[in-house]
């Protein structure tokens, strides 16, 4: 395509900003140049901006792309979540350990298709749970990116020299990464084949982690900036098994062969876990469904560090109690959004679970929901310098909603409640999909 590039729609939202009614963005060099209003025909004879390409999506709202903040894409092929609504999260994760070893599918083939249909989705970042055969090599030219946080089992003491050494060697993979200044993302041409990801270090849940391994990964977050992911306050069972070293948790934790008390000798609450991961240099606590007022509080004095990403989809499949999502949002917490995986919600759509939050929590304004799907989840991710919102110097990751002809109100509202297509998906300037080249498309 020529440079610059032109990209009109009846409404543009740049989340940062106010929406702009006939609105254009101008794309150079994969960034964003311009965001405008602009009356009348965009083509290059009359506009007198000269040369570039122009696409005039007519009856559209181009919106910044969506932000995943955690999802496990080894799962994309599961055609449904695991168990039926209400599993208890033991017996899911008997169900899951089964499924893994069970099916026949390669888990690198799975990540990238769980990345294609992300990006059909409008997904142009993603904070993904990465196992140790994630596709470094194999990842496809254009296709999301984000931050790859290696995960890290340890539920015993004895676990812990292994997962140190699997915690080394993704420290020696993101110091291996080009930096370009202190900007965190690159385009792809920088990593030759490879879109551009960064690292990330994710210590799994307190049910599975030793505390030795925890301090310790802690301490590499700190000193070398690595952002860490842990689920965390995600369900009754593991609040109990803190609280009491009981129940359900427990008895998978004997049943595989991997119980150690020494892990629960000290924490009793994710109050604990939290104060242990203040020293952390970013934190995503993942789900965070059972947190306390107190808890919420901490998350909000540090919010320059943490923040809390909600699954909301996966939060109903588990029919956890109501989400604290009001509490969270008044105190002043990032609250970012995921998808979790396949195995715990119907798709890896971050639309979807932004209509679902419209739906469940009606007196959230739009302006909210929109920015917990982009600009929240970029920060929470530490890339909302780069994306996220629609502001010059950032990327054009973009994605575009078809819109109804006739005149709206409140488009945000239509888009967070109908089932409007996505009509094209950008990322770093460039056009990754296209649903329909309606609208004069050229
Ligand atoms: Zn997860």
């Amino acid at each position: 395509m020529a440079d610059p590039i032109f990209l009109k729609a009846r409404y543009v939202f740049p989340v940062a900003s106010p929406p702009l009614e006939n609105g254009v963005v101008t794309i150079s060099r994969g960034r964003i140049v311009a965001v405008e209003s602009h009356r009348g025909p965009l083509w290059a004879p009359h506009s007198g901006r000269g040369e570039g390409d122009y696409i005039d999506y007519g009856d559209a709202a181009i919106l910044p792309g969506l932000v995943n903040a955690h999802t496990h894409l080894e799962f994309s092929d599961l055609t449904a979540p695991i168990g039926a609504p209400g599993i208890g999260l033991a017996k899911w994760i008997r169900r899951l350990i089964d499924a893994k070893i069970n099916r026949p599918a390669n888990s690198k083939q799975c990540v990238i298709q769980g990345l294609d249909e992300s990006l059909r989705q409008g997904v142009t970042t993603i904070g993904e749970i990465a196992q140790q055969d994630f596709p470094w090599e194999d990842l496809p030219n254009f296709s999301p990116s984000g931050v790859a946080f290696g995960e890290l089992i340890a539920p015993g003491n004895d676990h812990v020299p292994a997962a140190m050494e699997l915690a080394r060697s993704l420290e020696m993979r993101e110091r291996s990464l080009v930096r370009e200044g202190d900007s965190p993302i690159f385009p792809a041409e920088k990593l030759g084949q490879s879109p551009s990801w960064r690292i990330g270090i994710s210590p799994h849940a307190p049910y599975s982690v030793h505390p030795a391994l925890l301090n310790a990964v802690i301490k590499i977050s700190a000193e070398k900036q690595i952002p860490l992911a842990m689920h965390l306050a995600e369900s009754r069972e593991e609040l109990q098994l803190l609280a009491e070293r009981s129940g359900p948790l427990r008895e998978l934790l004997e049943e595989l062969g991997v119980w150690d008390p020494s892990a629960f000798s000290l924490p009793r609450r994710p109050m604990d876990y939290l104060q242990m991961l203040s020293a952390a240099y970013r934190v995503l606590v993942v789900h965070g469904n059972y947190l306390q007022d107190d808890e919420i509080t901490l998350l909000a004095r540090r919010a320059d560090r943490f923040s809390v990403v909600y699954c909301p989809r996966s939060h109903a499949w588990f029919r956890h109690g109501p989400y604290p999502l009001e509490k969270l949002l008044a105190a002043g917490v990032n609250v970012a959004l995921g998808t979790d995986s396949r195995a715990s919600a119907p798709n890896l759509s971050l639309l979807a679970e932004m209509r679902f939050v419209a739906r469940n929590f009606p007196k959230l304004p739009e302006e909210t929901i929109l920015r917990m799907g982009t600009l929240h989840s970029a920060r929470a991710l530490g890339l909302d310098r780069e994306l996220g919102s629609l502001e010059l110097g950032k990327w054009a990751n973009l994605v575009v909603f078809s819109t109804p002809k006739h005149k709206t109100v409140n488009l945000l509202n239509m888009i967070l409640q109908d089932e409007l297509p996505v009509l094209a998906t950008w990322y770093q300037g460039k056009k990754l999909i296209c649903s329909s080249t309606k609208n004069g498309d050229k």
